[in-house]
């Protein structure tokens, strides 16, 4: 799995810690970050991305499929 972060849009709501723990975390700027793409079942990082409010997270495939956002 690939999974960024835009932090241009993202403003730590948090949701993506909440609902892929083993994925995202909170820096000490309240900013998401990726510690492990692949620390949780690509359902729970596909569900963070769309739970995201601001619409920060991409996620792909390591083949480059794109799970969201979806096109
Ligand atoms: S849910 Fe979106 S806005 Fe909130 S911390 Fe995660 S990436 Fe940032």
């Amino acid at each position: 799995m690939k999974v960024t972060v835009d932090i241009t849009k993202c403003d730590g709501h948090e949701k993506c810690v909440q609902a892929a723990p083993n994925v995202f975390k909170m820096n000490e700027r309240f900013i998401a970050e990726v510690t492990d793409p692949n620390g949780d079942a690509s359902e729970k990082v596909v569900l963070a991305a769309r739970i995201c409010p601001t619409k920060a997270i991409t996620v792909e495939e390591d083949d480059g499929t794109r799970l969201f956002p979806e096109s």
